[in-house]
């Protein structure tokens, strides 16, 4: 079947595989389970494309799970924010969204079960003093004097501590292991400690919330997944998953595997740096088109089919590594060469004025909207006396090589005529402010009669119909490739990665609007229209250069 053979394959794939063939499971059940303490970005993309690119191609269900145990940090405005951006890459959750909070109950009393198992004590310990027992990588650590307390003792403790009865930091509960374990998370590990904070779910049900580590294994056995993947860091959790699940009584077993984060080069994909960058106004928002963010791509112009057609390039391995931004480019830009519709816009206007065309003279031409697809059409685009050429489309001198404007010398108006420059007039500065030429009538759609050889071909547009416009180009964020490994990263932002040009687009890009996706303005890039946009003028972000640049910059 075609279908299967353009499935990627990858390690998970193939323990799936083995456990279907094996029986073990019948069905696969995985999860996404986001933090909601953030907008997504490119790195969980990955996650989200392995897990719900598992449960599509193996017919099993995809949860989408919040991981919401640490309600200090989270908002329900992030939570909207991670539905919107799933469900705009394509995917579909299982159900109805869940989230760890679901299960606060169960959780607790699978706490109270550890207890009495004589498997968990509350701790007095301050912070400082537990972090002085812990030991480090080389020396084991040191029991705590509340290791052994009773188990009746440790029951009226918790109980205490859900009433609220103590303070934040005064004590908390901890899984009873091995403190001289060679796994750190292993040194018995707290569960559950006391926070005064408002949930967004549970509101002010709980003083005591559960750690991620008793709290992800239990939340993947209730839910019966059956894979539950994760990134490399918590690799070593791995035996405090399997520990927790051993000692409660459940009868489901998932099993977490590991694979490594993406990491890409001149951002950062980690959500602490990312708050901070929004948070000290680096950067215009979540959605500024130069964050990695879901919501910044999708503002920039990516497409769904772009970026997840990214992560299936970048496959899923162990192996830890920084992708080329190069590679994700790439993806966008052979989608949109493909399909993105051309249209015509000036970033740096000079203005032409055709002598032999009179002023009250407007003719309607067809441009075709695509050079290799028929299929999209054609447009209507007007040309009359005076249009917009980009200024350094035009020098009064230049040798063969410059194939655009220069003064005394032809050039062809892309989808329209030959004009040819006879004369300029500059400001007092010497810039040049207005080029004045001629045209042939007799080369519309044809070379010139007589045989004359014209080369260059260049973008314009009728400044009779042009509409204002601004155009914002953005270059990479950080001017280092790992950003991540400064000292502080923020002193490695790139101040002009955002420039931006005062132009004009034409007339049939009057009514553009953020749904209409995607124009290759022609030999200038791949746009599209913001939500900032105006009735004074329309705003496009260039998404992607029509080559990749990035190369040459490396080199310089
Ligand atoms: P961060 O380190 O940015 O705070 P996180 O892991 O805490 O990320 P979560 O919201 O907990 O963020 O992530 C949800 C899921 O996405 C997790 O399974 C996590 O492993 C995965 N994930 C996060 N970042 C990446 C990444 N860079 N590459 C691949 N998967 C990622
Ligand atoms: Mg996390």
């Amino acid at each position: 079947m075609a279908e299967t053979e353009n499935r990627p394959t990858n390690f998970i794939r193939q323990i799936i595989d083995k456990d279907l063939a094996s029986g073990l499971h019948q069905q696969v059940k995985t999860r996404f389970p986001p933090e909601p303490n953030g907008y997504l970005h490119i790195g969980h993309a990955k996650s989200i494309c392995l897990n719900f690119g598992i449960a599509e191609d193996y017919q099993g269900t995809c949860n989408l799970r919040f991981d919401d145990t640490n309600p200090a940090k989270e908002d329900i405005s992030f939570v909207n924010s991670i539905k919107q951006d799933v469900h705009w890459l394509g995917f579909e959750w299982s159900g109805e969204a869940r989230y760890s909070s679901n299960y606060f109950d169960r959780l607790h009393g699978f706490a109270i079960e550890l207890i009495e198992k004589g498997l968990a004590y509350v701790d007095f310990s301050t912070h400082d003093e537990m972090r002085e027992l812990r030991g480090t990588l080389t020396e084991p650590g040191t029991n705590s004097p509340y290791r052994d307390t009773d188990v009746e003792t440790n029951l009226q403790a918790f109980a205490k501590m859900a009433k609220g009865e103590y303070q934040e930091g005064q004590c908390s509960l901890r899984a009873k292991i091995d403190m001289s374990s060679p796994f750190m998370c292993m040194r018995d590990p707290v569960i559950y400690r006391v926070k005064f904070a408002h949930h967004h779910q549970t509101k002010d049900k709980w003083c005591i919330y559960p750690m991620y580590d008793f709290t992800h294994c239990i939340s993947d056995a209730i839910e019966g997944i059956t894979h539950s993947l994760c990134t490399l860091e918590f690799q070593d959790n791995r035996r405090l998953y399997d520990w927790v699940i051993d000692n409660i009584t459940i009868d489901a077993r998932p099993r977490q595997y590991e694979f490594s984060r993406l990491n890409l080069e001149y951002t950062v994909l980690s959500k602490r740096r990312l708050i901070q960058l929004v948070d000290e106004g680096h950067v215009s928002g979540w959605d500024d088109p130069r964050m990695p963010t879901i919501a910044g791509l999708r503002r920039r112009g990516y497409t769904p089919g772009a970026v997840k057609e990214f992560c299936k390039r970048i496959g899923v391995t162990k192996m830890d590594n920084l992708v080329e931004m190069g590679m994700l480019e790439a993806c966008i830009r052979d989608d949109l060469n493909a399909n993105a519709p051309r249209a015509m816009a000036v970033l740096e206007p000079v203005k032409i004025i055709i002598e032999n065309v009179s002023d009250d003279h407007t003719e309607t031409l067809q441009a075709p909207n695509h050079p290799n697809d028929e299929s999209m059409g054609k447009r209507e685009i007007t040309f009359s006396r005076e249009v917009w050429i980009e200024a350094e489309d035009f020098r009064e001198e230049a040798n063969k090589k410059f194939k655009r404007l220069v003064l005394g010398k032809e050039v062809r108006l892309r989808n329209a005529y030959v004009i040819k420059a006879e004369r300029v007039e500059k400001d007092d500065a010497g810039n040049v402010t207005a080029i004045y030429c001629t045209y042939d009538a007799d080369t519309l759609g044809k070379d010139p009669a007589d045989g004359r050889k014209v080369k260059g071909v260049i973008h314009w547009v009728d400044a009779k119909t042009a509409i204002p416009a601004q155009f914002r180009l953005y270059d990479r964020l950080f001017e280092v490739p790992n950003p991540a490994a400064e000292e502080n990263f923020v002193d490695a932002i790139n101040n002009d990665s955002l420039v931006t040009k005062q132009g004009y687009v034409e007339r049939s890009l009057a009514t553009a609007s953020v749904e209409d996706g995607n124009w290759q303005f022609e030999r200038t890039g791949y746009f599209c229209c913001d939500k900032d946009s105006s009735d004074e003028q329309r705003v496009f972000n260039q998404t992607v250069g029509l080559r990749d640049t990035w190369a040459k910059i490396e080199n310089k």
